[in-house]
């Protein structure tokens, strides 16, 4: 409720009311000395005790009432200061500070109260300032000065009005680049430079997210190891470009075949990582991995004036038959390494 409160445990509207708890001691001590008014005297007293009965229940909770009669006690004060002291002292000033926090504070309850508070300061200053000149008579009132007061002061509280519309665009806009700065690192924390699908870190957190699946019967899914054969000869012979190019290739190539419930990432170098949620049963992994396997190496690619040719081995388990996803990676890595040794362009499961 009260998002001041995150960081500590004392309530920001309590610090709000305990100002006003000093500001009225200190004044009351100036009044004193310096013989003011007595109703200003008396009414400061008042206000000392509303302020100290707010700030002791804002300590506890936050009450809206409470902070609606500290808010109202504000603009009570300032009529009775003008109209016992004078103008020239700006107690008046009050009314528009008070008005900004009533404004822009971020209370979602009673909000129509602070509201109609601020309103009703705006025409209390307007009517202040025309009681306090005839009254009082220091100046003679035109027509103009009238004018002028009412326009000013209205402008002056339509500002603020606009104000707090100003301070939720900017929240907006903040939450914006803050949220648009989160996806860039995430996309750099998660997805593979190069290729552009999912790394090694991202395919971790997914890893041990799926840990508990492993052994589950019902929850039943497969990895994948697939490493692109004699990659290093691709390299040597046609130069790390064309390296680049067919990596780019393999991993676009794994996605689209591998569809959206499935994910792939570069594990590392020209190696990738399948995880299977769906088909999730033996024959169709290895149907699709078969299909992807042979449809590679009848692959011609072409890069500039070069025609490469490349074949994939593959080592892929099923999550019944192990306790964790780690011992599961490392079998079908050591698989993936079975079909490397036994002559390569293979899928073993
Ligand atoms: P095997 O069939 O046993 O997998 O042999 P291989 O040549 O594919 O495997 P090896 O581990 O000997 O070589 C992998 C090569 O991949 C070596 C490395 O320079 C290259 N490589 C790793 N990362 C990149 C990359 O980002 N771009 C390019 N172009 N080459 C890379
Ligand atoms: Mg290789
Ligand atoms: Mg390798």
């Amino acid at each position: 409720m009260n998002i001041f409160k995150k960081n500590s445990n004392i309530s920001f509207y309590f610090l709000l009311c305990f100002f006003g708890l000093i500001v009225h001691v200190v004044y009351q001590i100036v009044f004193y000395i310096n013989n003011v008014d007595r109703i200003a005297q008396n009414y400061n007293i008042i206000s000392i005790l509303i302020f100290s009965i707010c700030a002791l229940v804002l300590i506890k909770k936050d009450s809206y009432i409470a902070l609606l009669v500290a808010f109202i006690e504000v603009s009570v004060f300032s009529i009775i200061s003008v109209i016992t002291i004078g103008w020239i002292y700006e107690f008046q000033l009050w009314l528009i500070s008070v008005s900004i926090i009533e404004i822009i504070a971020p209370f979602k309850k009673y909000k129509k109260f602070f509201y109609v508070l601020a309103i009703l300061n705006a025409i209390v200053y307007a009517a202040l300032y025309i009681y306090v000149f005839t009254e009082f008579n220091t100046k003679k009132i035109f027509n103009v000065d009238v004018f002028f007061c009412i326009t000013n002061v209205m402008a002056t509280f339509l500002l603020i009005f606009f104000s707090e519309k100003m301070l939720k665009l900017s929240n907006i806009l903040e939450k914006y680049t803050i949220k648009q700065e989160y996806d860039k690192m995430e996309q750099i924390a998660n997805i593979d430079e190069l290729t552009g699908i999912a790394n090694r870190r991202k395919m971790k957190d997914i890893l041990a997210d799926n840990n508990i699946l492993v052994g589950k019967e019902e929850s039943e899914f497969y990895i994948a190891f697939a490493d692109i054969d004699d990659f290093k000869n691709i390299n040597d012979t046609y130069g790390h470009d064309v390296g680049d190019y067919v990596l780019k290739y393999v991993a676009n190539f794994l996605k689209t075949q591998l569809g959206k419930e499935n994910i792939v990432a570069r594990w590392g170098g020209e190696e990738f990582l399948i995880l299977f949620s769906s088909p999730t049963t033996k024959s169709k992994v290895s149907e699709k991995l078969e299909h992807i396997r042979y449809n590679l190496s009848q692959n011609e690619l072409k890069h500039d004036n070069n025609t490469i040719k490349f074949t994939m081995t593959f080592g892929a388990v099923s999550s019944i038959d192990f306790k964790n996803i780690y011992d599961m990676a490392k079998k079908a890595d050591e698989l993936m390494y079975v079909g490397k040794n036994t002559g390569k362009n293979k899928v073993v499961i």
